[in-house]
């Protein structure tokens, strides 16, 4: 199928009762501007429309699709993806003076509507282990333990934190990492307790 450039409705040669259209827009129509090579149009904007004079308005109604290439945003795979708005809707007011009613823009915008900010290849897409870079779709790594410790260690400074704050009010507070809170509570109690730091140690 040859593709247009552009999809315009010549208003005075249209059939009273309206008339169907199908066809497909240049790819080149979509112009994501510099998107980096992250999304580009992988086929033209096919269209199925029905397009009805209604009172003064032209009715356009009917279904719009595109496939498009992504770099998947967690594993970084280039892959295409179908991309349909099945109810697009638009109406044009119809003048005196309305030759040519151009439906391109339109058609453009409801794809990119459509497009997300993060394609992903798949939805339980792993991604890339943040530490080595492999592909989690496709092997494993011996990161994964180190991670899960690396989480850990994130709750452990929190809990210190918490334990500078709150911790001389109580020493009683008890938790998976008391050992130590009950250093840092003791150090500050120390502290409190009138300067006396300097002769403990
Ligand atoms: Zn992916
Ligand atoms: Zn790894």
């Amino acid at each position: 199928m040859q593709t247009q450039a552009r999809l315009t409705v010549d208003v005075a040669r249209l059939a009273k009762t309206g008339e169907r259209l199908t066809g497909e827009l240049d790819g080149a129509v979509l112009d994501l501007g510099n998107t980096a090579g992250l999304i580009e149009p992988a086929s033209g904007i096919r269209y199925d429309l029905r397009v009805e004079p209604i009172d003064s308005e032209l009715l356009v109604r009917g279904s719009v699709s595109a496939t498009v290439a992504c770099i998947c945003s967690r594993c970084a795979a280039r892959f295409e993806t179908p991309i349909k708005e099945s109810f697009f809707v638009a109406s044009y007011p119809l003048e005196e003076t309305t030759d040519i009613v151009d439906l391109t823009a339109d058609l453009r915008e409801a794809i990119i509507l459509l497009l997300s900010g993060y394609p992903v290849c798949q939805e339980g897409c792993r991604g890339l282990c943040p530490r080595c870079g492999t592909n989690l779709n496709e092997a494993s790594c011996r990161c994964k333990s180190e991670d899960a410790d690396g989480r850990w260690n994130a709750l452990d400074v929190i809990s210190l934190s918490r334990g500078r704050t709150k911790g001389a009010q109580s020493g009683r507070s008890a938790g998976c990492d008391a050992g130590k809170r009950n250093h840092v509570n003791g150090s500050k109690r120390s502290v409190s307790n009138g300067g006396t730091e300097k002769e403990e140690i």
